[in-house]
């Protein structure tokens, strides 16, 4: 710094620099402040949300998603740029500080980095703003340029954003010019009078602008260092204040939002956190019907949105043209936050959220298959949303005509299909079966270890009940002992509550909790993920519960079930990955090691699979949902399975069953495409004669027999 005048003592047309500077930090950190301040008071007024538990998980969450940038790299230009971006940050917070403080104190040494340790930090940070700023400018061009489709915002969803994404983008490039050519002017001008020069990492941008005012004069220099550090400051300062406006918010909130993301998968949120089930006749309204209604965090999530487009790209009701598109549940809630949160003058609010910001139709078009949450880089939350969203237009019994029905009678006959509660258990009493196989109903006077809970649509629909009856056979099988509840067994509710019908809900889960524990069972087995994620996570203190396909795999594993060869060597397999088993409870591994056991079985794998599966359309009620839609979810995944190769769908629930060989028979694919649950398949591939001798902790097999059956 010898030998050039610091900033703060080249102000020709200010007494001094330094007054200059500290005006510009106490207007920018007062005016952040401020801003920060306003953005808080709708969370203040927010619902509450109890998101303080388990501070470990949840640093987990912010080391994984926000310092490790885990999931950027599934979209991989966007990805690799915003990782680059971020480290750049990183590397470049102490530098912004130190640039900060000395235009007020010009001898500040930042602690630790004096010496070597400067040096060495200086040649990072010359790279790290050389990358920010190389990773600004495709940024700009990708937006510009190649605009990518998920960018593009649908006039019914309102305006782009492109403007204001490329403006802040650009604003941050300037930064970076900034930072280097306020290092370049200082060494240029230490070269000039032979003394030390700081050293510039070879090739980065401060570099180079040093060799281009390598021949400029001192005084030359001097205005450009003080100009490069004043475009710096009030650069600096405005995309502080400006970033709370719109999509560059997230830089603030994006680590709170990580931190405080929900920590469980499958679940949905309480009606009112901290209000009872015993105590919820007392909630004067359910759900969320004003903006002031959603959680603090769900607003912290509105404010986080980074505005990428990629839980919009995922979603299956936005590929089929329905009338939602998840980024714009959050952009659209972010725009009214800050319309009707104003800096200045009173917040204008409790206006009706449905028939304003959202529609209907939006609203019931999301089968809550939870891809939009995977994708988002920012674990930015829909489904509770939109179920609050639901609970609200429920609690104004604004049900949709095609709901009607199914709800009533599942209030009434605790099924969604009317149909008599004593006929629930016909599929295990058909006479060719019972004979073969006969179901216990553990009904007080029979008891088994473990309960198979079969839920509504294997119970009643006649086609369904026939992974009923292959789940019955794989169980007697592999030797457990197992039973019914029969007609004492009600609707899991799953749907019924993610369609926001919590009364009813609460309604049928206590009704199976009582009947689940007068049978007695330590544990419960069922081939309905739906069920199995009910049973799971929205029932309390209940025994263990498995699929059919963990417990198949299993068997596998130990033996106790082998398989024949496929008959048809030609056939091509995929398995499709039922949202609720896969992405809500993370079971991908057992039904493919289920079929990659089979032998001559060839299997394949579909362009979206595992955690990107595209949803069938069966969720949170939407089998009886007739939804504004160019083409159906099924009819999508079924072109999917054969773009991929196969002619056999295999997957493991049953509304997926329903939509896939429904979507087939839309698809004209019938003859060409077939779907079988993962239960039928290995029903019909299991060696049946196999007899488990247990001795002594081991398991001897013996088969005798391998075809035919
Ligand atoms: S849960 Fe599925 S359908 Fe609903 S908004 Fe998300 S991706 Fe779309
Ligand atoms: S919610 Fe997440 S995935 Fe969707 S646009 Fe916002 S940041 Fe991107």
């Amino acid at each position: 710094m010898e030998g050039i005048q610091l900033a703060t003592q080249v102000t020709p047309w200010l007494a001094s620099g330094r007054t200059l500077f500290l005006i510009i930090h106490l207007l920018g950190i007062t005016g952040f402040a401020y801003i920060v301040a306003m953005r808080l008071v709708p969370l203040l007024r927010a619902q509450r949300d109890l998101r303080f538990d388990r501070p470990l998980a949840r640093v987990g969450k912010v080391l994984k998603f926000g310092l490790a940038q885990w999931k950027h790299p599934r979209y991989r230009v966007a990805g690799i740029l915003h990782i680059f971006i971020f480290a750049g940050f990183i590397c470049l917070v102490i530098r912004a500080f130190y640039v900060l403080i000395v235009g007020v104190s010009e001898n500040f040494v930042m602690p630790g980095l004096s010496g070597e340790a400067g040096h060495v930090y200086n040649i990072i940070t010359d790279y790290a703003a050389t990358v920010v700023f190389l990773c600004m400018v495709i940024a700009i061009v990708r937006r510009l340029v190649f605009k990518p489709a998920r960018y593009a915002v649908p006039e019914k969803f309102g305006k782009a954003h492109t403007a204001d994404a490329v403006f802040l983008l650009a604003l941050i490039a300037v930064l970076m010019l900034a930072d280097s050519l306020f290092s370049a002017a200082r060494a240029a001008g230490q070269a000039q009078q032979g003394q030390t020069v700081e050293v510039l990492a070879a090739w980065s941008l401060p570099w180079m602008l040093k060799s281009l005012l390598a021949s400029s004069s001192l005084s030359a220099l001097k205005d450009v260092y003080f100009g490069a550090y004043l475009l710096h400051e009030v650069t600096f300062y405005f995309l502080l204040c400006y970033r709370p406006f719109g999509i560059q918010f997230h830089v603030e909130t994006s680590l709170f939002n990580l931190y405080f993301a929900k920590l469980e998968r499958g679940t949905v949120k309480p009606v009112r956190y901290g209000v009872s089930d015993e105590h919820l006749d007392q909630v004067k309204s359910f759900g969320v019907k004003t903006f002031e209604d959603f959680t603090w965090k769900h607003m912290l999530d509105f404010y986080s949105c980074a505005d990428c487009g990629r839980c919009s790209d995922n979603c299956p009701a936005n590929a089929v043209g329905r009338p939602l598109s998840p980024r714009f549940i959050t952009t659209k809630a972010r725009d009214y936050a800050f319309q009707h949160y104003p800096m200045f003058g009173k917040s204008t609010n409790h206006q009706p959220l449905i028939g304003n910001l959202y529609s209907e139709d939006e609203i019931w078009s999301c089968t809550t298959c939870g891809a939009c949450e995977e994708e988002c880089p920012l674990l930015v939350e829909y489904i509770d949303k939109i179920v609050d969203l639901r609970r609200g237009m429920i609690d104004d019994g604004n049900v949709p005509q095609s709901l009607q029905k199914p709800l009533k009678a599942l209030e009434s006959r605790g099924n969604p299909y009317g149909k008599m509660e004593k006929k629930r258990a016909d599929w295990a009493n058909a006479k060719e079966f019972r004979q073969t196989c006969p179901v216990k109903t553990l009904d007080g006077k029979n008891h088994a270890d473990t309960l198979y809970f079969v839920d509504s649509v294997t119970s009643y629909d006649d086609r369904m009940q026939s992974i009923g009856r292959a789940t019955a056979k794989i169980l007697d099988h592999v030797g457990e002992n197992f039973g019914i509840l029969g007609t004492a067994e009600k609707d899991s509710g799953h749907e019924v509550r993610r369609f926001g019908e919590e009364t009813l809900f609460m309604a049928l889960r206590d009704h199976n909790v009582d009947a689940i524990k007068a049978s007695g069972a330590k544990r419960i087995v069922t081939a309905d993920p739906h069920a199995f994620n009910a049973l799971k996570h929205d029932y309390k203190d209940m025994p263990p519960v498995e699929h059919i396909s963990q417990v198949i795999a299993s068997e596998v594993k130990s033996g106790k079930i082998t398989f024949n060869a496929v008959e048809n060597g030609k056939d091509v397999y995929t398995y499709h990955d039922p949202c609720y088993l896969g992405r809500h409870n993370q079971i991908y591994d057992d039904p493919r090691n289920v079929l990659d056991a089979i032998p001559g079985l060839k299997r394949v794998e579909m362009s979206r699979s595992r955690d990107r599966s595209f949803c069938c359309g069966g969720g949170g009620l939407a089998m009886f949902y007739e939804p504004k839609e160019e083409e159906r979810m099924g009819v999508k995944r079924v072109r999917m399975a054969a773009e991929a190769g196969a002619n056999v769908i295999v997957t493991a629930c049953p509304f997926c069953m329903v939509n896939i060989e429904d979507a087939i028979k839309v698809a004209g694919m019938e003859g060409k495409m077939t779907a079988i649950d993962l239960a039928e398949l290995t029903e019909k591939q299991m060696m049946r004669e196999s007899r488990v001798l247990e001795t002594k902790g081991t398991v001897e097999i013996q088969q005798e027999s391998v075809a035919g059956r």
